[in-house]
């Protein structure tokens, strides 16, 4: 029977949800040919605690490998460990996510494999012979399908693409030796950003300023709606980000970040192709911009002509409002 392998992704020791991302995804596949998932689990000593959770969303079998060495992302030892496990069995797929970490190590694990790959997918089946994905082309203007051949294929899924789902794998643990000290690519530091801050891969609402917030003070319009939701996330288009505005990490677009929350909402936006392409795979659109011609609109599920300065606070107490009116 094939399996499918997933790369749950960690940081610092602890698993990321795009890690459970892929093991759900992986799940599927494997259901589909009948064969189990495992998943790759690599950090610092004590990692192998996160595999209990990995079986929760399906792992049959968490492959774990622990070392100081793995603190760090170590792109050269992990794409390695991954792709001598898959030689060594019978893969139908390996599932990583498109994540930053993701859109490194897939292909280096691809090429290591000699294997056909499709990156920033956003849906996936088994059919017969072949693995069908989809894939947003240039820049988002398309929606490819792609038919890979071959087995087994390597695939990197679009973060918030797949809804992490509970289904109980087996579970069996297995260590794997791995020593990431000799490799030629050693990440000796990591600077974090704000720990505090939700992750725009992770969140599932992201509340997204453009140039139309006129000034980097008035992002406090944007954070204070991302507050009413208590589970939002603040972006950014590069406007903005190269005027200084917000940080670079914030930028959602072909340069910045992928997303596809469950609800995106654009303030100020105009709607570039080159924005489009970071998001508009997102559930469900919300576009509050000024020109009714604005692009943003024809990816918008729900729009609102209107100013950013009067229509976000409004919007802000009425969340504020049906929240408590809630609880
Ligand atoms: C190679 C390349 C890569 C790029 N990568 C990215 C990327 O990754 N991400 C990205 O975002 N961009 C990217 N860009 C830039 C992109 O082309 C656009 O320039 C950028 O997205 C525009 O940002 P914006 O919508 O904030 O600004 P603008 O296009 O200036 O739009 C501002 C909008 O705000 C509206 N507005 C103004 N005042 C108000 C108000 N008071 N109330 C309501 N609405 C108002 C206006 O009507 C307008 O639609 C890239 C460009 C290139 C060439």
């Amino acid at each position: 029977m094939p399996n499918v392998l997933a790369f749950a992704e960690a940081r610092g020791g602890e698993l990321r949800k795009v890690a459970l991302e892929a093991v759900t995804a992986a799940r599927q596949v494997a259901d589909q040919v009948g064969g189990e998932v495992h998943a790759v689990l690599v950090g610092p000593a004590g990692v192998a605690a996160k595999a209990a959770t990995l079986a929760q969303y399906g792992a049959d079998v968490v492959l774990v490998a622990e070392h100081a060495g793995f603190a760090n992302y170590a792109p050269e030892t992990t794409a390695a460990l991954v792709a001598d496990r898959v030689k060594g069995g019978d893969y139908r797929a390996v599932i990583f996510s498109a994540s930053q970490q993701g859109k490194d190590l897939a292909p280096r694990t691809a090429a290591r494999l000699g294997c056909a790959i499709a990156t920033d997918v956003t849906s996936f089946s088994v059919g017969g012979d072949a693995v069908i994905v989809t894939h947003p082309g240039y820049t988002g203007k398309v929606v490819q399908t792609l038919k890979l051949v071959g087995t087994p294929v390597v695939l990197s899924l679009r973060p918030g693409s797949v809804s992490p789902a509970a289904k109980a794998g087996a579970g069996r643990t297995e260590q794997v030796a791995a020593d990431p000290s000799g490799a030629r690519v050693q990440v000796t530091e990591t600077i974090l950003g704000d720990s505090k801050k939700l992750d725009l891969g992770e969140a599932p609402i992201i509340i997204s300023g453009g140039r139309g917030l006129k000034a980097a003070e008035h992002f406090k319009l944007v954070e204070d709606l991302a507050a009413a939701f208590g589970n939002a996330a603040v972006g950014a288009t590069r406007a903005v980000t190269d005027e200084g505005w917000r940080p670079h990490s914030d930028q959602i677009g072909q340069t910045g970040r992928l997303v596809s929350p469950e609800l995106y909402v654009a303030v100020g936006i105009s709607g570039a192709i080159q924005h489009l392409a970071g998001m508009r795979t997102s559930k469900c659109i919300v576009a509050i911009n000024k020109d009714k011609e604005a692009p943003i609109f024809k990816v918008a599920d729900y729009g609102i002509v209107g100013d950013v300065f009067e229509v976000v606070p409004a919007l802000t107490a009425a969340v504020q409002q049906a929240r408590q009116s809630s609880h």
